[in-house]
């Protein structure tokens, strides 16, 4: 009999780390194991805004799959998924196609841009190495014009990030850092630039603890960083912004918008025709989708409800991860012949934000909150936490945040 074929799409938290525990859970001649990724290496996407605000260079946040995959026991493609057929159990990629008997699906978020216009065609989002350094070198050149036209374009200036939430604080954050470098190096006063936090929900940060968010606030405005809470946004063109608050219309010149308030998953899932619900396919406890057995579905691209508060966990790294080390643990269970599966309970942990690279504020151990110092050293026992799953001592001495004062 030949042994079962078992496919990863994405080496992304929950694709890489379904990989590496399944190579330690199964002999090579269990099954074969084929992990597919568009590119050669695995990023840390919870690092992304720091390489896009160009406070971290992308190489610190890439780490080469073949540095941490056994290759005698992980076969490891890299092409890009064009098409998944659960009908006929295969993956189209742009070269070739895949047969599989198990599939993990990681593939991971894409930006929900809710129909805004021109939103899709001119805003920049954080969602890669690729689409990270973009944002950085944009902002690099804009600031490098500035000063080499007659007529002195304010839109060069002036850097919008649509959204509050995590990920929208996160990037101001690392803004409020940098802006100050740059503006030293090309010659542009401080007070000359603006960073625009625009926000449609009544509060930053929705969902945080309301002394979390006044202090978050307080900290980035004492860096520059202007609020625009209660705005939604109207309209992006090549050099301004649209937004509504109040009933009134507001525009912002800027050639610089970063959307990072809506992610969805990612789109090759629901046209392989999963159920979906707003982009992401509802899973099981088991973490497959109703009717497919032989399917598991880990990270962004998953939904599954918080049964307290009944509505769905947040896409999140940490939900990633663990659904990983669950699925990795089941198809062990699956390969082995056993038919039961353990169910997956998330162990939230706590939440962290940056604030820059000096500063933070987050709720750990069910309640605890922390700010400043105490959350940024937080933040990166959490990074190197999951080097050393991933990779052992060497990775998180190689990648690693190991500067507890910087
Ligand atoms: P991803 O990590 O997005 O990986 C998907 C992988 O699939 C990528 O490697 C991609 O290249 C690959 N891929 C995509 N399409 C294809 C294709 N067609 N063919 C082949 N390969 C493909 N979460 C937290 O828990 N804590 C945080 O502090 C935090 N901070 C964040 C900060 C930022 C700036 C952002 C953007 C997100 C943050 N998140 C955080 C959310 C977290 O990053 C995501 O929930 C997490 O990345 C989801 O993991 P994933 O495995 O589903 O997908």
């Amino acid at each position: 009999m030949r042994n079962p074929n078992i496919v990863i799409l994405g080496a992304g938290y929950g694709g890489i780390m379904t990989a590496v525990k399944l190579q330690k859970s199964l002999g090579a001649n269990d099954a074969n194991v084929t992990l597919v990724n568009k590119h050669s290496y695995h990023y840390q996407t919870t690092w992304l805004h720091e390489n896009a605000a160009g406070t971290l260079h992308h190489d610190r946040t890439r780490i080469q799959i073949k540095d941490v995959i056994n290759t005698s026991k992980v076969n490891f493609v890299q092409d890009t998924v064009t098409d998944i057929k659960p009908e006929v159990k295969k993956v189209l990629l742009e070269g070739g196609e895949l047969s599989y008997d198990y599939l993990v699906i990681g593939l991971g978020f894409e930006a929900a841009t809710f129909g805004i216009s021109g939103l899709k065609e001119n805003a920049f989002t954080i969602n890669s190495i690729n689409s990270a350094r973009m944002i950085r070198q944009h902002i690099e050149y804009n600031f490098a014009k500035y000063n080499n036209e007659a007529e002195k374009k304010q839109e060069r200036l002036n850097i919008v990030v649509g959204g509050a939430g995590f990920t929208g604080i996160e990037f101001v954050g690392e803004l409020a850092n940098r802006i100050p470098e740059l503006c030293k190096e090309y010659d542009i006063p401080r007070e000359k630039v603006r960073i625009i936090n625009v926000e449609a929900a009544p509060t930053a940060l929705p969902g945080f603890d309301p002394e979390l968010v006044e202090y978050a606030m307080n900290s980035l405005e004492a860096r520059g960083v202007e609020f625009k809470i209660g705005a939604m946004i109207k309209e992006v063109t090549e050099n301004k912004l649209v937004f509504e608050k109040d009933e009134q219309r507001e525009e912002i010149e800027t050639n610089t918008v970063v959307w990072a308030a809506g992610v969805r998953g990612n789109s090759l899932v629901e046209k392989a025709g999963f159920e979906a619900n707003r982009g992401r396919i509802p899973v099981g406890e088991d973490l497959r989708p109703e009717g497919y057995d032989d399917v598991f579905i880990v990270g962004d691209c998953a939904l599954i409800m918080n049964e307290e508060t009944d509505r769905p966990y947040p896409p999140t790294a940490q939900i990633a991860i663990q659904q990983a080390e669950q699925t990795a643990a089941n198809l062990t269970r699956l390969i082995r012949g056993e038919d039961h599966l353990e169910p997956f309970e998330p162990d939230l942990k706590g939440t962290v934000a940056s604030l820059g690279h000096n500063d933070a504020i987050g709720v750990v151990f069910d309640d605890k909150k922390l700010f400043g110092w105490s959350a940024t050293a937080m933040k990166k026992i959490i990074d190197n936490r999951y080097l050393l799953k991933l990779g052992g001592v060497p990775l998180v001495l190689k990648k690693g945040k190991l500067n507890f004062f910087h």
